[in-house]
């Protein structure tokens, strides 16, 4: 299954300049969608998981499934005022922008092994924000898992001091 064909290019989504790496398609296509699960589930052998942490909203669409193949539960990332709970929050820069993400405060147990769920790894801002707010509310980071690296923006760089990151399609080129 070459994912990387499935997934659509939207250039100069939401601003001119940023091609936008579309994953709706994967989702349509059930074999894709499956392979994307299963592909991730595998990048994950040999770390210890306890829960995913999965980042609004694309995140949700694979750490859910994710989840329910591993037998672990989904903490949810959300934007400001999403959670109805009492949440911790951390803010961070976008490719395009900047927001916030919050968690409740009885997400995780203490240290327990977090692996943070994104569809798409860009400069890492959302990532890191994320994983603040998962050591914020006790847990451990395992790692980050994206669907979608955009490796010429060097995220990957930003989040080594914070866990290991994997990602099972890479783009390299600027466009
Ligand atoms: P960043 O914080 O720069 O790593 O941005 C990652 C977040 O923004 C993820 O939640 C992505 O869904 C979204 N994102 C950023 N850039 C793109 C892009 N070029 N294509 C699709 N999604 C993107």
């Amino acid at each position: 299954m070459k994912l990387e064909k499935v997934i659509r290019d939207v250039p100069d989504f939401p601003k001119p300049g940023i091609l936008f790496k579309d994953i709706t398609p994967v989702l349509l296509d059930v074999a894709a969608y499956r392979a994307a699960v299963t592909g991730l589930e595998k990048l994950l052998e040999g770390t210890g998981v306890d829960v995913f942490a999965a980042i609004e909203s694309r995140g949700f669409l694979f750490a859910g499934p994710l989840g329910l193949a591993m037998g672990k539960g989904v903490a949810l990332l959300r934007k400001e005022g999403k959670l109805p709970a009492d949440t911790f929050a951390a803010s961070y820069e976008l490719e395009y922008g900047r927001a916030t993400l919050e968690v409740h405060r009885d997400a995780f147990a203490a240290g327990q092994r977090v692996v943070i769920v994104d569809d798409l790894l860009a400069t890492g801002g959302t990532a890191k924000a994320a994983a603040e707010l998962v050591r914020t509310a006790g847990g451990t980071v395992a790692g980050f898992l994206f669907l979608v690296e955009l490796e010429f923006l060097d995220g990957r760089a930003r989040l080594a001091q914070d866990g290991p990151v994997f990602s099972l399609v890479r783009f390299g080129g600027a466009a």
